[in-house]
């Protein structure tokens, strides 16, 4: 049994091809099965020849096809072309023809033949390839990141712009080539033995320098990772970010930050000399100015029989040195609290509290002030120092109040990991832009007697107490309408 026909109908039917003859002399044309497929027409309706074969051609490739067949009749050659064809219900085939010259005895041509293959398919997959190919790219190109890919042998086989723009070839001069043939040898010689210790251990990440054709040289912080495709084969996906900038940013950074340690250094050292003449000066003077104070109260007491113009001044000369006195005491105070020495320790501030208001209990009645507080917490702190802390805060509370029933409220609430303490007053109040005077040394927002008199140095010790402790002190008043301090200490 000869079955050769139905092979042949089902080699053509599954490699989407047919076979075709010409006869030169009568025009006979001859489409096998296959080649009536590719068309989209059967033999019972449509017959071939060589004008309406030419016509299924797409417009623009019909001369293409027609010069094909007059170059082999003439060199009596055969000859092969890729061009479309548009089926009988419009869509467009990509058609493959090979075709050969049929010659008789003479040498002459008598007729063509040739296979006809639908190569449709395989060439919408190059397409779809080459447009996923041209869709990374352009991708890739958005990243300013140097991006590229090595394969094993440390062979570039993608990059994007930035990657590019480190050399002055195209990307087509520079695939499948590697670091040696555009670096100095020894610096090529780095990347490739880091590319390979990558494909040994899994991923990487160093900060390099990189010098570009140009002979620029910035910094990057490359990260690499090897990855195997489907093939099995190796490759190497390299990101190199340039941090040239942020360097620079950084070491000015640092710069700057040594040069505050330095400042801060120094201002430490002035302040601490400050104090340490502050200190001085006022331990000095405390006994010439009790002297001046005690010389002047001798001499009013052995001569009760002086005129009133002389004792007058005289009262006055220790008036002021009482009070300067006073001052330079303080001063002596204030100058000692960053020495203090004793403990920090667990303290009950209820308990510091109390005592305080203890020491306070005749000035409290006889001002008509009555002193609220919730239960306080323990914390470690100096409990001396706390404790003038509190009292600077109850006795101004006091002093600078009107009211007839003087009220003074102490607690504290938590803010963020702080806690806060509070000390309340239904006093005069402190107008907005008065607020951040207070705690300066010596301020007083009134005259010497006012308000019971004073130093103005109350608030200046209060503050450096706090900020021994690592804390901060701030006030919120309006006038007459009471103040508030808050504190923390930590
Ligand atoms: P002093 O009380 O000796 O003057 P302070 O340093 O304690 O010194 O206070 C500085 C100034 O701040 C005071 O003179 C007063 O004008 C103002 N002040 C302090 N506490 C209060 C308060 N609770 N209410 C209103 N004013 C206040």
């Amino acid at each position: 049994m000869d079955n050769t026909p139905e092979y042949l109908d089902l080699i053509e039917e599954t490699g989407n091809f047919g076979y075709w003859q010409l006869t030169i002399g009568d025009g006979d044309v001859f489409w096998s099965p296959g080649v009536y497929r590719i068309h989209g027409v059967s033999p019972t309706d449509f017959t071939p020849n060589l004008e309406n074969t030419v016509l299924f051609y797409h417009p623009d490739d019909r001369q293409a096809v027609v010069g094909a067949l007059e170059n082999a009749l003439k060199k009596k050659k055969g000859d092969s072309f890729n061009l479309r064809i548009i089926r009988s219900d419009e869509t467009i085939r990509y058609v493959r023809s090979t075709f050969k010259c049929k010659l008789n005895d003479n040498n002459d041509v008598i007729g063509l033949f040739g296979i006809f293959q639908d190569m449709t398919e395989q060439i919408q997959k190059t397409q779809e390839t080459e447009e996923a190919h041209n869709f990374l790219n352009t991708v890739i190109d958005y990243v300013p990141d140097l991006i590229f890919v090595k394969d094993r042998q440390s062979n570039l086989v993608l990059g994007n712009k930035a990657f590019w723009a480190l050399y002055d070839q195209t990307p087509e001069q520079l695939m499948g080539t590697t670091a040696l043939e555009h670096f100095p040898k020894d610096e090529a010689a780095a990347f490739i033995e880091r590319d390979q210790r990558v494909f040994t251990i899994g991923e990487d990440e160093t900060e390099e320098d990189i010098t570009n054709s140009k002979g620029i040289t910035r910094a990057y912080t490359t990260k690499k990772i090897a990855f195997t495709r489907r093939n099995n084969q190796q490759y190497l996906l390299g990101v190199a970010r340039d941090i040239t900038q942020r360097r620079l940013y950084e070491e000015q950074i640092k710069e700057y930050s040594t040069q505050l340690e330095m400042r801060n250094i120094n201002l430490e050292r002035s302040n601490q000399a400050l104090e340490e003449f502050a200190h001085t000066a006022a331990h000095d003077l405390k006994e010439p100015i009790r002297s001046i104070h005690s010389y002047v109260e001798m001499i009013l007491y052995d001569h009760p029989d002086l005129s009133e113009a002389i004792k007058d001044p005289l009262k006055k000369v220790m008036s002021v040195s009482w009070r300067m006195g006073q001052m330079v005491s303080e001063l002596l105070l204030l100058s000692e609290i960053s020495h203090i020495t004793g403990e920090f320790v667990e303290t009950d501030l209820n308990q510091v509290l109390i005592k305080e208001m203890d020491g306070l209990q005749m000035r409290l009645e006889q001002a008509n002030a009555t002193v609220n507080h919730e239960h306080l917490p323990t914390i470690v702190c100096h409990p001396t120092r706390i404790g003038e802390i509190l009292r600077n805060l109850i006795v101004n509370g006091i002093k600078y109040n009107e009211s007839d029933e003087k009220t003074i409220d102490i607690g504290f609430f938590e803010d963020g990991n702080k806690t806060v303490f509070f000390v309340k007053d239904n006093g005069i109040g402190i107008k907005d832009d008065h607020q951040g005077k207070i705690f300066k040394i010596f301020k007083r927002l009134h005259g010497k007697t006012e308000y019971g008199g004073g130093t103005g140095i109350g608030l200046a010790i209060t503050k450096k107490i706090v900020e021994m402790h690592n804390g901060r002190i701030w006030v919120e008043s309006k006038k007459d309408q009471g103040t508030t301090f808050f504190f923390t200490l930590s």
